[in-house]
């Protein structure tokens, strides 16, 4: 089964008479446990679908199916719910609260699932343990690095034990030593099951993914399964 799934997709922006179209018939499947890098130029509308397959946005036509349920129907507190269940978010930019620490801040998407301070305690050290953080756990974002807040921010996105991993240029900020570091975090998690969809422009780092999706001008114009090239 396909965790993710657009059919059809289109996604214009700007007035009905003079709509920009940003995405253009997208038909996309993401399998479980793949690790998909979507490229492109800049503006060729990479985020734009990683949004909507994320569930962050609605597609003017076409369908979103979240393991195998279309998301259409759902309300935004019935799509708030499901991201929260299943899916986790990276961005360029960290977005952690400076004035909580980096446990809180991992704690956060847990506290919003309504369970008890402890646990929510207890799975946030869990994950920042994992990523190498234990030690920098009660230190707010201030006083870690760019590639530390990086990993604060793959822990607070993985805190709810997601079913895919969302990226938007998770690497884009980070210098290349910190970039490397993060990327094979991803692989890490990509190799224990995760399901990995990463918006990149660094085509080394989307070489070394099991699937590359190439967007152009908001349609796919290429998809290779670096897996079977592989293997
Ligand atoms: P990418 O991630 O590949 O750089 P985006 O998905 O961010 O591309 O954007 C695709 C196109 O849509 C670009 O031409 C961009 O300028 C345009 N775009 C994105 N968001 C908006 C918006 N909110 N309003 C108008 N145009 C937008």
């Amino acid at each position: 089964m396909n965790i993710l799934e657009a059919r059809g997709i289109e996604r214009y922006l700007g007035p009905a008479d003079n709509a920009t179209r940003i995405l253009q018939g997208i038909d996309l499947a993401v399998e479980r446990g793949q690790f998909l890098a979507l490229t492109g130029a800049s503006g060729s509308g990479k985020s734009t679908l990683l949004y909507l397959l994320g569930v962050l946005d609605r597609p003017s036509a076409g369908e979103v199916y979240v393991d195998g349920a279309p998301t259409s129907p759902l309300d935004d507190d019935a799509r708030a719910s499901l991201r929260n269940r299943k899916l986790g978010f990276v961005f360029q930019f960290h977005f952690l609260l400076p004035e909580f620490s980096a446990e809180e801040n991992a704690m956060i998407p847990l506290l919003r699932q309504g369970l008890s301070e402890a646990k929510c305690r207890a799975r946030a050290r869990e994950v920042l343990d994992e990523l190498g953080l234990a030690d920098k756990a009660r230190r707010r974002p201030p006083a870690l690095s760019g590639g530390e807040q990086q990993r604060v921010s793959i822990a607070r996105a993985l805190a709810n034990r997601p079913e895919v991993l969302l990226a938007d240029e998770p690497t884009g900020n980070l210098d290349s030593k910190n970039a490397e570091n993060v990327f094979q975090i991803f692989q890490t998690l990509s190799r224990s099951g995760l399901t990995i969809v990463m918006v990149t422009h660094d085509l080394s780092l989307a070489q070394r993914t099991s699937r590359q999706v190439e967007l152009k001008d908001g349609r796919i114009i290429s998809d290779t399964d670096h897996a079977r090239a592989a293997g």
